[in-house]
């Protein structure tokens, strides 16, 4: 390791922590030393016997053959043993609490880098999305600004692709407060899952009425524990994609059924379908399969799916897919019932 890499190493938040905790390790092995040390002294000390012994009244005609020394010099020799002893355990000590601490920072500092790199992931994410449509506004509005006689008929079609980039703005910033809202746990309360379908139905009629897409809702009377707005938002999301990725008129089948502990819902399409390779990524923000890029123009932002996973994820629950391509696709949320 070069001198400049080994510096910006030691400057690093890792070796910061590994060495706070190897500091800590240092002082508790330390004392344990000294404290060792002190006991085992004291305990060497009481063992020699008193001068006292090898004089007056012992016997023994004057400590004439240096007994009492000889006892102070084994009890000098031990000690100097011992603190040898408890020096190389220390440097033990460091040595392997060295390596211990560098692991434990590593492990500690995981899940914050982790956290981090996927929060500068979302930013540039949804920096680039954002940009797309601001280009798009920007350019228009240039173009017209320079045409030195701008009709009404043009300036209203300027006006008309601005609105429909601020829209697609707007629809991103909703579902970008929509996903950090998320982010705060729900108070469950027992709802009905067939009030929620019917309101999320609401919601979509109008774009499936455009597409003449029939909803065949079948929905029955089933108490589940949960948030009704944040629920009905997610069936929402699964009903709208289900209207944009299918042809004009098909139809899309909303079933619910139950086992013993939870309710199941389900939104089924005979849409474009998702291929195998994409369906790992689907509920991963801004990810948009290349089927649904080509087929559907008025496409989101590829948000739509992480807010459903996450709402389900608040309740508890699981959202899953089936979807063969061309065939159709089948999302089903699964909550607790009430
Ligand atoms: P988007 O706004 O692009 O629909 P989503 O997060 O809701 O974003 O969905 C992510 C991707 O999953 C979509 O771009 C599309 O490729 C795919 N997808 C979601 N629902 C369906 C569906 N019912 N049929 C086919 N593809 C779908």
């Amino acid at each position: 390791m070069k001198l400049d890499q080994l510096r910006s190493f030691l400057r690093s938040t890792t070796a910061r922590l590994a060495v706070s905790y190897l500091a800590v390790i240092m002082v508790l092995s330390l004392s344990f030393s000294f404290v060792i040390y002190k006991t085992s002294s004291h305990e060497l000390d009481r063992q020699i016997p008193p001068s006292s012994l090898f004089t007056a009244g012992s016997g023994v005609a004057g400590d004439d053959f240096g007994y009492h020394h000889f006892f102070e010099q084994r009890a000098d020799e031990a000690r100097g043993r011992l603190i040898g002893r408890l020096v190389l355990l220390n440097l033990l000590v460091l040595v392997v609490g060295a390596g211990l601490s560098y692991y434990l920072a590593r492990r500690t500092l995981e899940p914050i880098e982790d956290a981090m790199a996927a929060q500068s992931r979302f930013v540039t994410d949804a920096s680039h999305e954002l940009r797309t449509p601001l280009t798009a506004i920007l350019t228009s509005n240039e173009v017209a600004l320079r045409k030195p006689r701008l009709n009404l008929a043009q300036a209203k079609q300027v006006i008309a692709s601005n609105i429909e980039e601020m829209s697609r703005l707007k629809l991103l910033s909703d579902g970008l407060l929509s996903l950090s809202r998320q982010d705060v746990p729900i108070d469950p309360k027992p709802i009905s899952l067939q009030d929620c379908a019917a309101e999320a139905m609401n919601q979509v009629l109008a774009a499936a009425q455009a597409k003449h897409i029939a909803i065949d809702d079948k929905v029955p009377k089933l108490k589940v524990m949960g948030d009704a707005a944040g629920l009905t938002q997610a069936i929402t999301i699964l009903l709208d994609n289900a209207i944009k990725y299918s042809p004009e008129k098909s139809t899309i089948y909303l079933e619910a059924g139950k086992d013993d502990k939870q309710a199941s819902l389900t939104v089924r399409d005979e849409g474009i379908g998702i291929a195998a390779s994409d369906l790992p990524y689907i509920f991963d923000r801004f990810y948009r399969a290349d089927l649904a890029r080509t087929a559907s123009t008025n496409g989101g932002h590829g948000i739509g799916l992480s807010i459903a996973h996450k709402i389900v994820d608040q309740h508890q629950g699981q959202l899953s897919v089936a979807s063969t391509p061309k065939k159709g696709s089948a999302f089903t949320i699964k909550i607790p019932l009430a």
